[in-house]
């Protein structure tokens, strides 16, 4: 008899056991929970689109897993989060993104209540997207608040450079057994931005043409970075369509200006570009906005689509 009722009082252990540990998975005390994976010796990254990935993966070497928020060939913009994405952040060890450009993450993060986070808007100010030269249809979109502030940093080689060496720090501080390996990655990949950074310099730096056309309006950056003016077709969403008499402002400065290339996006269909050279009988390029890396971008990783954006941008500028 008394066998049975210590059985059963076992049982209920258990039970209050599962239900805590179904409160520690379901965010309740997830403290616990990151300490737990760092002991494990798995440092949890989870990064909210490709670049931030890139440069975590870069630093982190085999020390952490970091998964990406942000499917492979899916656009960042507007991304929606699954439940078990949701519940990722609360368990990280680390969380990068970048606040006011994807809604769904800057409310899941602060849900999570991690604060293991990373926005790095704090490293680097988004700016507004300021008019470089033609600015008509810009305005697109502009009822929504994110619309209004560029999120576009990844595309200034040297912004990168100074997100990376704030993961470095953090995650020297986070696991500290490997500081050594962090900051010798760290350096690497600042030495290989760097680099990256003076070949635009220079590549850029004698231009029959300095203004270049996209789809999207996500080179606002690198075109202050290089000197150059970005004429967008859409806004800054990339899934917006341009009006008819959009293509036509656009093809009327494409004459003003002598351009020859019309340039389109990995991630997005080319359409809107062929619509825009197709009359004017100009060139459609890719200048990769790398919001995403698949087997169509021309490059493996971050550092190789930016050498290819080199190349087509001084393709189109007729650069000596
Ligand atoms: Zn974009």
């Amino acid at each position: 008899m008394k066998m049975v009722l210590m059985s059963v009082s076992m049982r209920r252990l258990g039970v209050l056991a599962c239900v805590l540990a179904l409160l520690v998975a379901a965010g309740c005390g997830a403290g616990p929970a990151r300490t737990a994976a760092r002991k494990s010796g798995q440092v949890a990254i989870v990064a909210a689109f490709y670049p931030l990935q890139f440069v975590a993966q870069r630093i982190a070497g085999n020390h952490a897993g970091v998964a990406n928020l942000t499917q492979p060939g899916a656009e960042p913009h507007d991304l929606e989060l699954t439940p078990r994405q949701v519940a990722s952040l609360t368990t990280a060890s680390l969380v990068l993104y970048e606040r006011g450009f994807q809604p769904a993450v800057d409310e899941a993060v602060a849900q999570s209540e991690n604060p293991e986070v990373i926005d790095t808007t704090t490293i680097v100010p988004l700016r507004p997207l300021t008019p470089t030269g033609d600015d008509r249809g810009y305005g697109e979109g502009a009822g929504d608040d994110h619309a209004t502030l560029d999120p576009h940093v990844w595309l200034d080689p040297t912004r990168v450079s100074r997100i990376a060496r704030v993961v470095e720090k953090r995650l020297m501080s986070i696991d500290p057994d490997h500081a050594a390996d962090y900051a010798q990655n760290a350096a690497a990949l600042t030495r290989q931005l760097r680099s990256l950074d003076r070949s635009f310099r220079s590549g850029l730096a004698d231009c029959v043409r300095t203004e270049f056309i996209t789809t999207h309006a996500a080179f606002g950056y690198l075109a202050a970075r290089y000197h150059l003016t970005q004429i967008a077709i859409t806004g800054l969403n990339p899934d917006s369509e341009p009006s008819p008499a959009r293509i036509a402002e656009v093809q009327q400065v494409a004459r003003e200006h002598g351009l020859t290339t019309i340039f389109s996006e990995t991630l997005v269909s080319p359409a809107v570009a062929q619509a825009v050279a197709g009359d004017l009988g100009l060139t459609t390029d890719v200048l990769d906005p790398i919001e995403g890396i698949t087997d169509r971008s021309r490059g493996q990783d971050y550092v190789a689509v930016m050498a290819s954006n080199l190349a087509a941008l001084r393709r189109a500028g007729g650069c000596s």
